[in-house]
């Protein structure tokens, strides 16, 4: 047995396991104290507490076991609790918890960094910066890419998903839940549409082209390409509906931004390490990014964001630009360096695969079966349903929604997104036992006969 391969919470068996209706009394209990203490604005997907979780199941504080096909929002890839993470993390909480990278730094940072270089598309010289959450990856994405370019404007795109804070929220694309109200927002940001084969309205066949054609004149006759610092696009795009943009789309941007000297700015933060399959999804099409956004999946549930890229790029921003008081936790990177020792150990991307082969079987099949499944897509461990009115393409946010409440309350943690609130994703733990994906996959087909 190699020592990744057991998690520390090799305890909790793995399996479902209902003993009182969900949420339990515990539970109930709970939230009645988060009602009182904790803003609104802190939604949750389930009504249940975590108490323990490891492998695909969250056990919760009434006992019962839950499937888990949400990972914590594709975060905890190789599981929680994962016994190099575990090990790692806890010799680092031992020896010091924190002293600041800008004040006297340490190794784990340096390695972390080391290994983003390594395991990120492209052979360049290239550099990296840590921060603590995905928004401020991306925030110090565009500071790189406009020191660098000594340009203002940043380029993003229809259902687009960038983060919460001032800038971010104006990188994404959805009002309800994440803008509405908190404007206004940066400056500077434009954007242009993005290849949908669902629902780009000529067809799939000439999306990738008609989509980058759109995207290419907005930015010169509405922008200007010199005056773009960078374009930001997410190889799939996570929150706004799992959307895999045409084959095709990706390669033409970022060649547009290579001819015109834009920064391209791959955010991998929700399919990165090992989610699709392969450890960066724009890896899929050969796309090499300048700069590349990091989080989720990058130490196992702890904390830690990257900003990867061309040494020149990242070597852009004066001394002293770049950094914050937490940035690349002496913990946080002791932790990555576990997920990533686990995802090359237990060879994560050939799970991944797997995990597509058999959800993605079952989610075809059960398309031919339900005409509300209008599209079934993704890739790897990162797939997803989009539901609509049947003969249409009329989104069905509500069956989405009474579907993902079947769901939780057999057992089973799905989480749903998209623009139109109208999609089910699929992200579970690339440690899963395939035991436990049939049994997921039964109960959301018991969910969709009785509500579709
Ligand atoms: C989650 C996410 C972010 C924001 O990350 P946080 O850690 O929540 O700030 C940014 N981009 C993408 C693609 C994401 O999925």
């Amino acid at each position: 047995m190699t020592s990744a391969s057991a998690t520390a919470g090799a305890a909790l068996p793995q399996e479902r396991r209902l003993v009182t209706p969900i949420p339990g009394p515990k539970s109930q209990e709970l939230m009645a104290r988060k009602n009182g203490a904790v803003a609104q604005g802190v939604g949750t997907v389930m009504p249940v507490f975590a108490a323990r979780a490891a492998g695909g199941v969250v056990e919760d504080v009434d006992g019962n076991r839950l499937i888990d096909f949400g990972a914590g929002i594709a975060v905890t890839s190789v599981g929680n609790s994962a016994e190099a993470v575990v090990r790692r993390a806890s010799a680092q909480l031992a020896d010091f918890t924190h002293t600041c990278m800008m004040v006297t730094p340490y190794e784990g940072y340096v390695e972390v960094c080391e290994q983003l270089a390594e395991l990120t598309p492209g052979d360049h010289a290239k550099k990296s910066a840590l921060f603590n959450s995905g928004a401020e990856a991306v925030e110090n994405a565009v500071k790189i890419a406009r020191s660098y370019t000594g340009r203002q404007a940043v380029v993003v795109f229809d259902h687009g998903y960038h983060g919460r804070t001032n800038l971010t929220m104006a990188l994404t694309a959805k009002d309800m839940p994440y803008k509405h109200g908190f404007g206004p927002f940066a400056p500077e940001i434009y954007r242009v549409p993005v290849a949908y084969p669902y629902r780009w309205l000529t067809g799939p066949e000439n999306c990738a082209e008609e989509a980058a054609a759109q995207a290419v004149d907005l930015i010169s006759k509405q922008v200007g390409a010199e005056n773009v610092a960078a374009i930001v696009i997410e190889p799939i795009l996570g929150e706004g509906g799992f959307i895999e943009p045409a084959p095709g789309f990706l390669p033409r941007i970022a060649q547009f931004a290579k001819d015109n000297g834009i920064v391209f700015v791959a955010d991998e933060i929700q399919s990165g390490f090992c989610r699709t399959g392969r450890w960066f999804a724009c890896e899929e099409e050969g796309v090499v990014p300048d700069l590349i956004t990091t989080a989720k999946g990058i130490a196992g549930g702890l904390p830690l964001a990257a900003v990867t890229g061309r040494a020149e790029m990242m070597d852009a921003p004066h001394v002293g630009g770049l950094g914050g008081t937490y940035g690349g936790n002496p913990v946080a990177c002791a932790a990555a360096l576990g997920a990533i020792e686990t995802m090359r150990e237990l060879d994560l991307n050939a799970k991944a695969r797997r995990i597509e082969e058999i959800m993605k079987g079952r989610l075809t099949a059960l398309q031919e079966k339900h005409q509300a499944i209008g599209d079934v897509r993704g890739r790897g461990a990162m797939l997803a349903i989009e539901l609509v009115r049947p003969g249409t393409k009329d989104p069905d946010a509500q069956l989405t929604a009474a579907l993902a409440k079947a769901c939780h309350a057999a057992g089973l943690v799905v989480l749903t997104c998209g623009t139109y609130g109208n999609v089910l994703r699929f992200l579970p733990p690339l440690v899963i036992g395939e035991d436990l994906l049939a049994e997921g996959l039964d109960i959301l087909e018991g969910a969709l006969s009785r509500n579709a």
